[in-house]
């Protein structure tokens, strides 16, 4: 009797010592939102989500590993020693970025190009210094720019012009928000927005409990990036979206207007009304580049583009004969969402 007892109480004894020492370990940690803020590829980044802890430092290893690859301002990335002709294996990142690039130049009969670079630093939006530009300098660029000049064989880029460089600006953006929405789903985040210098990828809701709220700004001329006019809000739980435009990046050379966005088919800047592509894809890559594709190509052929690509819609906004703001979108681009109505 006496030894049943102890042993009743040396039992009762141990899960209260059990108890005791792993209460606090099990109890659950709480979810917040949290908000992580900084700049990546000369750009901003603004990543918002759901967790019981701060990621902030698993995404900037995440962004610093892809600057690593994809990054021409880095002298040490794939892609710049690609550029630079080094014997370079390609990396996972590279490759998608590639089979990409490559299905949207096919797409869009070769207005989205990687090999535009050569042309990109000439016209001074590069990573290498502007030149003075001649119709005969124009000329000779172009005979090096080309993606039916590359192949990507057994991890090594093949170029048939060792002067043919790449620049991934005009997709890179949107792989890295996939990157990193992928990173955050992969940690259990359920809730997130991940907006890397206006491309952004969303899912679930936000701290309040309702659908994120993305806004596509008015393309009015902003060189200093302060002009915040919107035209269109969407709110969604679950969309890859990126947007393209000529309002940020240009320059006036002898009262000629000089964008960014270089038709790699004529080698010269594009000029035409139509002055941003917002684009909503199966990924934030493809939306990136289908943007830029857009931009080349110009308002009817965009709009054709787009209306033949599955699961893929797009906001365009360009100026009519009176040189006011007009925008065509494809029929399930997301209505507005205000909160004034
Ligand atoms: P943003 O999001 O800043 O409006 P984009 O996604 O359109 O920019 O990328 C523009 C950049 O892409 C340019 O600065 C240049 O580096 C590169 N680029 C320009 N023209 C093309 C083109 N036709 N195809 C692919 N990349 C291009
Ligand atoms: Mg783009």
């Amino acid at each position: 009797m006496k030894s049943r007892r102890a042993v009743f109480s040396f039992l009762f004894l141990l899960v209260a010592l059990v108890f005791l020492f792993a209460y606090p370990r099990m109890e659950k940690k709480s979810v917040c939102y949290y908000v992580n803020q900084g700049y990546v590829f000369g750009t901003y980044y603004n990543i918002r989500y759901s967790h019981t802890d701060s990621l902030h430092r698993e995404i900037r290893e995440c962004l610093s590993l892809f600057d690593g690859s994809l990054s021409t301002f880095n002298s040490e990335s794939t892609i710049s020693r690609i550029n630079k002709n080094e014997q370079m294996s390609t990396d996972l990142w590279f490759e998608q970025m590639y089979e990409t690039a490559h299905k949207v130049s096919i797409l869009s009969n070769g207005a989205f190009d990687i090999t535009v670079a050569p042309l990109v630093n000439a016209w001074g939006f590069g990573f290498k210094n502007k030149e003075q530009m001649t119709s005969e300098r124009v000329d000779s660029l172009l005979q090096y720019v080309g993606y039916q000049t590359i192949a990507l064989e057994n991890h090594q880029l093949r170029k048939q012009h060792p002067q043919t460089m790449l620049d991934a600006s005009a997709i890179a953006k949107g792989q890295s928000c996939d990157i990193v929405a992928q990173m955050l789903a992969a940690k259990g985040c359920e809730n997130y927005l991940v907006d890397i210098g206006g491309e952004v990828v969303c899912k679930g809701v936000n701290d309040m409990g309702s659908a994120w709220k993305i806004a596509i700004n008015k393309p009015y001329d902003d060189l200093m990036g302060t002009n915040h006019s919107i035209e269109r809000v969407v709110a969604s739980e679950s969309i890859c979206m990126a947007t393209s435009g000529n309002y940020r990046q240009f320059y006036y050379d002898n009262g000629v207007r000089r964008s960014h966005t270089i038709d790699p088919r004529t080698g010269y800047p594009v000029q035409h009304n139509l002055l941003s592509a917002t684009i909503i894809a199966p990924t934030c890559m493809e939306a990136d580049a289908l943007a830029t594709a857009c931009m080349v190509l110009g308002k009817d052929s965009a709009y054709a583009l787009i209306s033949g690509i599955e699961d893929t819609e797009c906001l365009l906004i360009y100026t009519d004969e009176r040189d006011s703001l007009k925008t065509i979108t494809t029929p399930f681009f997301p209505q507005d969402f205000s909160e004034k109505k």
